[in-house]
Protein backbone atom coordinates (compact mmCIF):
# COMPACT_ATOMS: atom_id res chain seq x y z
CA UNK A 1 0.00 0.00 0.00
CA UNK A 2 0.98 3.66 -0.67
CA UNK A 3 -0.30 6.33 1.74
CA UNK A 4 -0.74 9.67 -0.03
CA UNK A 5 -3.32 11.10 1.77
CA UNK A 6 -1.44 12.98 4.52
CA UNK A 7 -3.54 15.96 4.29
CA UNK A 8 -6.48 13.79 5.88
CA UNK A 9 -3.92 11.80 8.53
CA UNK A 10 -0.76 11.23 9.28
CA UNK A 11 0.78 8.02 10.64
CA UNK A 12 2.21 7.47 13.86
CA UNK A 13 5.93 8.28 14.54
CA UNK A 14 7.29 4.95 15.58
CA UNK A 15 9.29 7.17 18.12
CA UNK A 16 5.68 8.44 19.58
CA UNK A 17 4.18 5.24 19.84
CA UNK A 18 7.46 4.22 21.85
CA UNK A 19 6.79 7.47 24.11
CA UNK A 20 2.99 7.15 24.38
CA UNK A 21 3.39 3.35 24.68
CA UNK A 22 5.81 4.14 28.42
CA UNK A 23 3.43 6.38 29.81
CA UNK A 24 0.28 3.75 29.09
CA UNK A 25 2.12 1.12 30.81
CA UNK A 26 3.82 3.44 33.21
CA UNK A 27 1.44 6.44 34.33
CA UNK A 28 -1.86 5.94 34.36
CA UNK A 29 -2.83 8.50 37.57
CA UNK A 30 -5.08 11.06 37.21
CA UNK A 31 -3.55 14.40 36.84
CA UNK A 32 -5.88 15.74 39.73
CA UNK A 33 -4.93 13.33 41.90
CA UNK A 34 -2.68 14.89 44.32
CA UNK A 35 -0.91 11.11 45.46
CA UNK A 36 2.54 10.43 43.56
CA UNK A 37 0.75 8.71 40.53
CA UNK A 38 -1.38 11.75 39.67
CA UNK A 39 1.40 14.03 40.28
CA UNK A 40 4.12 12.14 37.91
CA UNK A 41 1.01 12.22 35.15
CA UNK A 42 0.47 16.07 36.04
CA UNK A 43 4.52 16.75 35.26
CA UNK A 44 4.04 14.87 32.16
CA UNK A 45 1.37 17.58 31.11
CA UNK A 46 2.95 20.27 32.21
CA UNK A 47 6.14 19.12 30.21
CA UNK A 48 4.14 18.69 27.34
CA UNK A 49 2.65 22.04 27.28
CA UNK A 50 6.35 23.64 27.68
CA UNK A 51 8.07 21.98 25.06
CA UNK A 52 4.80 23.16 22.77
CA UNK A 53 5.18 26.49 23.85
CA UNK A 54 8.46 26.77 23.73
CA UNK A 55 8.82 25.53 20.22
CA UNK A 56 5.87 28.38 19.88
CA UNK A 57 8.14 30.96 21.15
CA UNK A 58 5.12 31.28 23.42
CA UNK A 59 3.99 31.47 26.99
CA UNK A 60 2.77 27.54 28.69
CA UNK A 61 -0.38 29.77 29.77
CA UNK A 62 -1.27 30.22 26.22
CA UNK A 63 -1.57 26.38 25.91
CA UNK A 64 -4.37 24.52 26.23
CA UNK A 65 -4.91 20.96 25.63
CA UNK A 66 -8.57 20.13 23.37
CA UNK A 67 -9.73 16.69 22.00
CA UNK A 68 -8.73 17.94 18.44
CA UNK A 69 -8.75 21.54 16.48
CA UNK A 70 -12.13 21.24 15.33
CA UNK A 71 -13.05 21.86 19.49
CA UNK A 72 -10.34 24.68 19.85
CA UNK A 73 -12.07 26.36 16.49
CA UNK A 74 -15.78 26.19 17.68
CA UNK A 75 -14.14 27.52 21.68
CA UNK A 76 -12.98 30.48 19.77
CA UNK A 77 -15.90 31.29 17.56
CA UNK A 78 -17.96 30.76 20.43
CA UNK A 79 -15.90 33.12 22.93
CA UNK A 80 -15.75 35.78 20.42
CA UNK A 81 -19.48 36.12 19.97
CA UNK A 82 -20.65 35.38 23.70
CA UNK A 83 -18.42 36.76 25.56
CA UNK A 84 -16.10 39.49 23.17
CA UNK A 85 -19.21 40.72 21.39
CA UNK A 86 -17.81 40.14 18.32
CA UNK A 87 -20.81 40.81 15.63
CA UNK A 88 -18.48 40.76 12.47
CA UNK A 89 -16.67 38.16 11.21
CA UNK A 90 -14.88 37.66 8.23
CA UNK A 91 -14.01 34.53 6.82
CA UNK A 92 -13.27 32.82 3.01
CA UNK A 93 -15.64 30.21 1.61
CA UNK A 94 -12.79 27.27 1.43
CA UNK A 95 -12.21 27.45 4.90
CA UNK A 96 -12.55 24.18 6.62
CA UNK A 97 -15.76 22.66 7.64
CA UNK A 98 -14.69 22.74 11.61
CA UNK A 99 -14.85 26.88 10.51
CA UNK A 100 -18.07 27.14 7.81
CA UNK A 101 -20.40 24.63 9.46
CA UNK A 102 -20.06 26.18 13.03
CA UNK A 103 -20.29 29.92 11.58
CA UNK A 104 -23.50 28.65 9.76
CA UNK A 105 -25.02 27.53 12.54
CA UNK A 106 -24.16 30.66 14.36
CA UNK A 107 -25.30 33.21 11.79
CA UNK A 108 -28.97 31.24 11.47
CA UNK A 109 -29.25 31.53 14.74
CA UNK A 110 -28.82 35.45 14.74
CA UNK A 111 -25.45 35.62 16.61
CA UNK A 112 -23.27 36.72 14.21
CA UNK A 113 -22.82 38.27 10.69
CA UNK A 114 -20.56 36.10 9.00
CA UNK A 115 -18.58 38.07 5.43
CA UNK A 116 -17.18 35.67 2.77
CA UNK A 117 -13.67 37.58 1.76
CA UNK A 118 -13.17 37.21 -2.08
CA UNK A 119 -10.80 35.07 -3.48
CA UNK A 120 -8.88 35.13 -7.21
CA UNK A 121 -8.89 32.47 -9.42
CA UNK A 122 -6.36 30.65 -7.82
CA UNK A 123 -7.90 30.81 -4.21
CA UNK A 124 -5.61 33.65 -2.57
CA UNK A 125 -7.55 36.23 -0.76
CA UNK A 126 -8.23 39.63 -2.12
CA UNK A 127 -6.72 42.01 0.54
CA UNK A 128 -8.05 44.69 -0.22
CA UNK A 129 -11.58 43.01 -0.22
CA UNK A 130 -10.67 42.10 3.39
CA UNK A 131 -9.75 45.66 4.41
CA UNK A 132 -13.19 46.52 2.93
CA UNK A 133 -14.92 43.90 5.36
CA UNK A 134 -12.94 45.41 8.17
CA UNK A 135 -14.22 48.54 7.49
CA UNK A 136 -17.54 47.31 8.31
CA UNK A 137 -17.40 47.14 12.08
CA UNK A 138 -15.40 48.86 14.57
CA UNK A 139 -13.84 45.23 16.12
CA UNK A 140 -13.94 41.78 13.90
CA UNK A 141 -12.86 38.77 13.99
CA UNK A 142 -10.80 37.59 10.70
CA UNK A 143 -11.13 33.72 10.57
CA UNK A 144 -8.81 32.28 8.06
CA UNK A 145 -6.75 29.60 7.18
CA UNK A 146 -2.65 29.29 6.85
CA UNK A 147 -2.74 26.73 4.65
CA UNK A 148 -5.68 25.11 2.76
CA UNK A 149 -6.13 21.80 2.88
CA UNK A 150 -7.26 20.40 0.05
CA UNK A 151 -5.13 23.03 -2.59
CA UNK A 152 -2.42 23.72 -0.24
CA UNK A 153 -2.51 27.83 -0.94
CA UNK A 154 -0.88 29.31 1.79
CA UNK A 155 -1.92 32.70 3.87
CA UNK A 156 0.24 35.58 3.93
CA UNK A 157 -0.03 35.55 8.01
CA UNK A 158 1.85 38.34 8.78
CA UNK A 159 -0.28 40.70 6.18
CA UNK A 160 -3.09 39.65 7.68
CA UNK A 161 -2.21 39.89 11.13
CA UNK A 162 -1.11 43.57 10.67
CA UNK A 163 -4.72 44.19 9.10
CA UNK A 164 -6.43 42.81 11.38
CA UNK A 165 -4.51 44.79 14.22
CA UNK A 166 -4.50 48.23 11.60
CA UNK A 167 -8.83 47.74 12.64
CA UNK A 168 -8.66 46.28 15.87
CA UNK A 169 -9.89 43.01 15.11
CA UNK A 170 -9.15 40.10 16.41
CA UNK A 171 -7.33 37.15 14.36
CA UNK A 172 -8.38 33.52 14.55
CA UNK A 173 -5.99 31.71 11.98
CA UNK A 174 -6.53 28.11 11.81
CA UNK A 175 -3.12 26.70 11.66
CA UNK A 176 -4.11 22.66 11.45
CA UNK A 177 -2.07 22.22 8.26
CA UNK A 178 0.92 24.09 9.16
CA UNK A 179 1.65 22.99 13.05
CA UNK A 180 4.80 20.75 12.87
CA UNK A 181 5.51 21.82 9.20
CA UNK A 182 6.71 25.77 10.26
CA UNK A 183 8.02 27.18 12.52
CA UNK A 184 5.03 28.92 13.25
CA UNK A 185 4.69 32.00 15.88
CA UNK A 186 1.83 33.17 16.57
CA UNK A 187 2.73 35.84 19.24
CA UNK A 188 4.51 37.45 16.77
CA UNK A 189 1.90 37.47 13.55
CA UNK A 190 -0.79 39.32 15.46
CA UNK A 191 -2.49 36.19 15.78
CA UNK A 192 -4.81 35.95 18.73
CA UNK A 193 -6.33 32.36 18.14
CA UNK A 194 -4.48 29.29 16.34
CA UNK A 195 -5.51 25.58 16.17
CA UNK A 196 -3.58 22.32 16.04
CA UNK A 197 -4.57 18.74 15.66
CA UNK A 198 -1.82 16.51 16.70
CA UNK A 199 -2.56 13.72 14.10
CA UNK A 200 -1.04 16.11 11.05
CA UNK A 201 2.53 15.80 12.07
CA UNK A 202 2.62 11.91 12.98
CA UNK A 203 1.26 12.54 16.31
CA UNK A 204 -2.06 10.61 18.12
CA UNK A 205 -5.90 11.40 16.81
CA UNK A 206 -7.75 12.97 19.54
CA UNK A 207 -5.90 16.01 21.10
CA UNK A 208 -4.80 18.87 19.46
CA UNK A 209 -4.55 22.40 21.32
CA UNK A 210 -5.12 25.77 21.52
CA UNK A 211 -3.47 29.02 21.89
CA UNK A 212 -4.69 31.60 22.96
CA UNK A 213 -3.03 35.23 23.52
CA UNK A 214 -2.41 35.49 26.98
CA UNK A 215 -4.58 39.21 26.77
CA UNK A 216 -8.00 37.11 25.48
CA UNK A 217 -10.60 35.90 28.03
CA UNK A 218 -13.16 33.35 26.58
CA UNK A 219 -15.55 30.94 28.52
CA UNK A 220 -14.78 27.47 28.13
CA UNK A 221 -16.92 24.71 26.20
CA UNK A 222 -17.06 22.11 28.64
CA UNK A 223 -17.32 22.79 32.07
CA UNK A 224 -16.51 20.47 35.07
CA UNK A 225 -13.53 19.23 37.20
CA UNK A 226 -11.98 22.64 35.70
CA UNK A 227 -8.82 21.02 34.01
CA UNK A 228 -6.51 22.99 32.07
CA UNK A 229 -6.99 26.34 34.41
CA UNK A 230 -10.92 25.83 34.06
CA UNK A 231 -10.81 25.78 30.18
CA UNK A 232 -11.38 22.32 29.40
CA UNK A 233 -12.49 20.08 31.80
CA UNK A 234 -12.18 16.50 31.77
CA UNK A 235 -9.61 14.13 32.88
CA UNK A 236 -6.66 14.77 30.54
CA UNK A 237 -5.89 12.66 27.67
CA UNK A 238 -2.42 12.22 28.84
CA UNK A 239 -0.99 9.76 26.24
CA UNK A 240 -2.73 12.09 23.40
CA UNK A 241 -0.86 14.92 25.07
CA UNK A 242 2.45 13.05 25.59
CA UNK A 243 2.45 11.80 21.97
CA UNK A 244 1.56 15.75 20.79
CA UNK A 245 4.50 17.13 22.14
CA UNK A 246 6.68 14.45 21.23
CA UNK A 247 5.64 14.25 17.65
CA UNK A 248 5.76 18.20 17.69
CA UNK A 249 9.21 18.00 18.75
CA UNK A 250 10.45 15.63 16.46
CA UNK A 251 8.76 17.49 13.56
CA UNK A 252 10.72 20.59 14.72
CA UNK A 253 14.04 18.79 14.92
CA UNK A 254 13.94 17.94 11.02
CA UNK A 255 11.95 20.48 10.00
CA UNK A 256 14.38 21.99 7.50
CA UNK A 257 15.22 18.84 6.25
CA UNK A 258 11.33 17.65 5.99
CA UNK A 259 10.13 20.21 3.80
CA UNK A 260 13.65 19.83 1.07
CA UNK A 261 12.75 16.17 1.03
CA UNK A 262 9.32 16.73 0.71
CA UNK A 263 8.93 19.87 -1.51
CA UNK A 264 11.52 17.33 -3.89
CA UNK A 265 8.95 14.44 -4.00
CA UNK A 266 5.93 16.79 -4.79
CA UNK A 267 7.89 18.26 -7.43
CA UNK A 268 9.18 15.24 -8.49
CA UNK A 269 5.06 13.98 -8.42
CA UNK A 270 4.36 16.99 -10.93
CA UNK A 271 6.78 16.46 -13.61
CA UNK A 272 6.20 12.60 -13.76
CA UNK A 273 2.67 13.58 -13.64
CA UNK A 274 2.71 16.34 -17.01
CA UNK A 275 5.66 13.32 -18.60
CA UNK A 276 2.40 11.42 -18.82
CA UNK A 277 -0.25 13.49 -19.34
CA UNK A 278 -0.78 16.21 -21.45
CA UNK A 279 -4.27 17.82 -20.43
CA UNK A 280 -2.90 18.33 -16.75
CA UNK A 281 -4.47 20.92 -14.55
CA UNK A 282 -3.22 21.76 -10.70
CA UNK A 283 -5.60 23.87 -8.88
CA UNK A 284 -4.62 26.25 -6.46
CA UNK A 285 -1.19 27.35 -5.84
CA UNK A 286 -0.29 23.36 -5.13
CA UNK A 287 1.64 23.24 -8.21
CA UNK A 288 4.56 25.83 -7.49
CA UNK A 289 3.83 27.89 -4.10
CA UNK A 290 1.69 26.46 -1.98
CA UNK A 291 2.34 24.16 1.13
CA UNK A 292 4.94 21.39 0.10
CA UNK A 293 2.52 18.56 1.63
CA UNK A 294 0.18 18.90 -0.74
CA UNK A 295 -0.82 18.76 -4.86
CA UNK A 296 -4.19 18.97 -6.38
CA UNK A 297 -4.65 17.82 -9.47
CA UNK A 298 -7.61 17.56 -12.14
CA UNK A 299 -7.21 14.91 -15.03
CA UNK A 300 -9.15 14.93 -18.33
CA UNK A 301 -12.32 13.03 -18.45
CA UNK A 302 -12.57 10.05 -19.39
CA UNK A 303 -14.98 6.78 -18.60
CA UNK A 304 -11.74 5.69 -16.51
CA UNK A 305 -10.48 8.76 -14.97
CA UNK A 306 -14.32 9.25 -13.11
CA UNK A 307 -13.44 5.74 -11.28
CA UNK A 308 -9.78 6.72 -10.39
CA UNK A 309 -9.85 6.96 -6.56
CA UNK A 310 -11.19 3.97 -6.37
CA UNK A 311 -8.82 2.27 -8.82
CA UNK A 312 -6.27 4.05 -7.25
CA UNK A 313 -6.92 2.07 -3.87
CA UNK A 314 -7.58 -1.15 -5.57
CA UNK A 315 -4.12 -0.50 -7.43
CA UNK A 316 -2.86 0.01 -3.17
CA UNK A 317 -2.93 3.75 -3.50
CA UNK A 318 -4.48 5.74 -1.06
CA UNK A 319 -5.17 9.39 -2.24
CA UNK A 320 -7.99 11.68 -1.37
CA UNK A 321 -10.95 12.88 -3.94
CA UNK A 322 -13.01 15.38 -1.47
CA UNK A 323 -11.80 17.44 1.37
CA UNK A 324 -9.61 15.80 4.49
CA UNK A 325 -12.97 15.16 6.53
CA UNK A 326 -14.84 13.86 3.85
CA UNK A 327 -12.20 11.67 2.10
CA UNK A 328 -14.59 8.13 1.05
CA UNK A 329 -17.50 10.13 0.28
CA UNK A 330 -16.41 11.61 -2.92
CA UNK A 331 -18.50 14.72 -2.23
CA UNK A 332 -18.20 17.78 -4.24
CA UNK A 333 -15.30 19.79 -2.81
CA UNK A 334 -16.45 23.50 -1.57
CA UNK A 335 -12.89 24.47 -2.34
CA UNK A 336 -12.53 23.55 -5.75
CA UNK A 337 -15.89 24.98 -6.64
CA UNK A 338 -15.02 28.17 -4.89
CA UNK A 339 -12.26 28.82 -7.07
CA UNK A 340 -13.94 28.19 -10.09
CA UNK A 341 -12.26 24.52 -10.87
CA UNK A 342 -13.46 22.47 -13.60
CA UNK A 343 -15.80 20.72 -11.46
CA UNK A 344 -16.17 17.82 -14.59
CA UNK A 345 -13.05 16.93 -14.05
CA UNK A 346 -11.71 14.30 -11.45
CA UNK A 347 -9.86 16.04 -8.94
CA UNK A 348 -7.56 13.98 -6.36
CA UNK A 349 -5.47 15.35 -3.84
CA UNK A 350 -2.25 13.70 -3.35
CA UNK A 351 -0.41 14.53 0.21
CA UNK A 352 2.36 13.70 1.02
CA UNK A 353 5.02 12.97 4.09
CA UNK A 354 8.82 12.33 5.20
CA UNK A 355 7.57 8.35 5.23
CA UNK A 356 7.08 8.71 1.47
CA UNK A 357 9.63 7.88 -1.14
CA UNK A 358 10.64 8.30 -4.50
CA UNK A 359 9.66 4.85 -5.56
CA UNK A 360 6.43 5.34 -4.66
CA UNK A 361 5.74 7.97 -7.00
CA UNK A 362 7.16 6.44 -9.25
CA UNK A 363 4.45 3.33 -8.90
CA UNK A 364 1.97 5.87 -8.52
CA UNK A 365 2.81 6.86 -11.84
CA UNK A 366 2.66 3.21 -13.29
CA UNK A 367 -0.55 2.55 -11.72
CA UNK A 368 -1.88 6.05 -13.15
CA UNK A 369 -0.94 4.83 -16.50
CA UNK A 370 -2.35 2.22 -16.28
CA UNK A 371 -6.00 2.89 -14.82
CA UNK A 372 -6.25 6.12 -16.51
N1 LIG B 1 -8.79 22.69 9.92
C1 LIG B 1 -8.12 22.14 8.89
C2 LIG B 1 -7.43 23.02 7.90
C3 LIG B 1 -8.07 20.75 8.75
O1 LIG B 1 -7.40 20.20 7.73
C4 LIG B 1 -8.74 19.94 9.71
C5 LIG B 1 -8.76 18.47 9.58
O2 LIG B 1 -8.68 17.93 8.50
C6 LIG B 1 -9.40 20.59 10.77
C7 LIG B 1 -9.41 21.96 10.84
C8 LIG B 1 -10.08 19.81 11.84
O3 LIG B 1 -9.14 19.19 12.66
P1 LIG B 1 -9.54 17.94 13.59
O4 LIG B 1 -9.69 16.77 12.68
O5 LIG B 1 -8.42 17.78 14.54
O6 LIG B 1 -10.79 18.30 14.27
Amino acid sequence: MIYFDNAATTPLDPEVIEVMSSVMKNNFGNPSSIHTYGREARVLIEDARKTVSSLLNVSPSEIFFTSCGTEAINMVLLGCIENIGIKNIITSPIEHHAVLHTLEHFSHAGKCNVHYVKLDSRGNIDQDDLEAKLNLSDRSLVCLMHANNEIGNLLPVKDIGELSKKYNSLFLCDTVQTMGKFRNNPGNMNIHFAACSAHKFNGPKGVGFLYMNGDMKIDPLLYGGGQERTMRSGTENIYGIVGLSKAFEIAHGNMDADILYIKGLKEYMVSSLKSIISDIAFNGDSEEKGLHTILNVSFPRTDKSEMLLYSLDIEGIAASGGSACSSGSISESHVLKAIGADMNRPAIRFSFSKFNTKAEVDECITVLKKVM
